[in-house]
């Protein structure tokens, strides 16, 4: 864990988002490939803040994998994890922009690449490297990547990684909200850091609101850090000595998307820096002011690959 890097582990994919909001897909005059995928996202928050980041992941070795294994490199993501196979066709998203602002998502996965990664495809080294040991939930709906997502943990684990989840609930990619909730959850206790927005965190316990009651039905004895994500209100965050809420900065909304995957790039990319900001209230605050503005800047941009800010634009914002 010396090298001091994040590795994230889980799914990448290309959203193709149509060019005119508010129109089905079908009507659509034409789609814009936008690389996406959860934790391929914080890989490159990570990276584009100037972090040591990793991806471990499976693409099919066909035109979008390779676009997304450009997209890793270019940005400066380690993708000696990323396993490419010419039997297996890259994930892909159809994402419909309503006329409201709101997104609808289709999924082809039928199966994806990266519900095809198997144990024996983990490039373990990489995944001992890791410092901070970053995952989602998505792949832990179906085998074989359901148990290459356990055996990576563990390993990460082992090899003295803090684990950090966030389980980046993507409700019509699961068989019911049920099987969603139960299989979220079986993995908790495991987690050192875990990060859910204000929705997850009413679907996860089914109340309908986000006060500190709720939050702490979320915490476990083994957690170090439990954060909820408000949207423009910023976040909350609660530790076994310390909880309370930090603000976001006033910007100009224009696409949500990656928000939630840049507040986490910019929290785990400071925790590998300085792990002791877990333990120092004043730090960690300072911590997620820096989180809330990578998130708030990620706001003001179309997508979430190339909304990602660099450390410049955080700076210009917090100062
Ligand atoms: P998710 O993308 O997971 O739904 P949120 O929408 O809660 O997550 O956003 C993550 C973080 O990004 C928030 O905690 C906040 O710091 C920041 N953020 C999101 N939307 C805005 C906004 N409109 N203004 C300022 N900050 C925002």
């Amino acid at each position: 864990a010396s090298s001091g890097i994040v590795v994230s582990f889980g799914e990448m994919l290309i959203d193709f988002v149509p060019t005119v909001a508010g129109v089905s897909l079908a009507e659509a005059p034409g789609f814009l490939k936008a690389p996406g995928g959860a934790p391929a996202n914080v890989a490159i928050a990570v990276a584009r803040l100037g972090g040591h980041c990793a991806f471990v992941g499976k693409l099919g070795d066909d035109e979008f994998g390779r676009m997304l294994v450009a997209i890793l490199r270019e940005n400066g993501v380690d993708y000696s994890g990323v396993t490419l196979d010419s039997g297996a066709r890259t994930a892909l998203a159809f994402v419909t922009l309503r006329a409201d602002g709101e997104r609808e998502f289709m999924f082809y996965r039928n199966p994806s690449a990266d519900m095809l990664l198997t144990e024996a495809e983990l490039n373990l080294d990489l995944i001992r490297k890791a410092a901070v040991f970053h995952y989602g939930s998505i792949s832990l709906i179906t085998e074989p990547c359901r148990s290459a997502h356990l055996k990576a943990m563990e390993v990460a684990k082992q090899a003295g990684a803090l684990l950090s989840y966030d389980p980046n609930l993507r409700l019509p990619l699961w068989p019911s909200a049920r099987e969603a909730r139960e299989k979220i959850l079986s993995i908790w206790d495991q987690a050192d850091i875990i990060k859910v927005s204000d929705v997850e965190l009413e679907f996860l316990t089914g109340e309908d609101s986000v006060e500190d009651e709720v939050a702490m039905k979320l915490w476990r004895p083994n957690l170090t850090l439990l954060l909820v994500t408000l949207g423009e209100k910023g976040c909350k965050y609660y530790t076994k000595d310390f909880h309370g809420s930090v603000e976001s900065f006033f910007v100009k909304q224009v696409d949500t998307t990656g928000a939630g995957d840049a507040f986490v790039g910019a929290l785990l990319g400071k925790i590998i820096e300085d792990r002791s900001a877990l333990q120092d209230e004043e730090k960690l605050k300072e911590l997620l002011r820096f989180a809330n503005a990578c998130g708030a800047i990620t706001t003001t941009k179309k997508g979430a690959i190339p909304a990602l800010p660099n450390l410049a634009e955080v700076l210009q914002l917090i100062e």
